[in-house]
């Protein structure tokens, strides 16, 4: 999925570290519809998201830009990539059906009720 956009926009991903395990693409869709309301938005060529991963159970995309960008497209960014952190929350970053944050020995999560491993608990 990430490989569309990586052609399509070659150099927003230039220094991309893509850090969601392999084989987890319940997140594809909301990180596509994120990427492409951010395409709406038309960031300048400094505009680079640089790491995409899980991070305390969440969707977590990082991004840089230089001081050239105005602050109304900079926040606008921020903003979309914070509501997909959200709605990250309530879908499984395996299968994508609904789920809910979680952890398993203190390593948090969002799992479906098929996708949560044995000792998983919802939170
Ligand atoms: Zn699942």
């Amino acid at each position: 999925m990430i490989e569309k956009w990586i052609k399509r926009h070659p150099q927003w991903f230039a220094e991309l570290r893509y850090d969601i395990e392999a084989g987890h693409t319940g997140w594809d869709e909301l990180i596509d519809a994120a990427l492409m309301t951010v395409e709406d938005v038309k960031p300048e060529n400094s505009f680079r998201i640089v790491q995409i991963k899980e991070k305390f159970g969440l969707l977590t995309i990082h991004t840089f830009h230089d001081e050239g960008m105005p602050d109304e497209v900079s926040d606008q960014i921020s903003a979309i990539f914070a509501r997909a952190r959200q709605q990250s929350a309530h879908i499984c970053e395996i299968c994508s059906a609904p789920a809910r944050v979680g952890a398993d020995q203190g390593c948090m999560s969002v799992r479906c009720a098929s996708c949560s491993p044995q000792g998983w608990v919802s939170s």
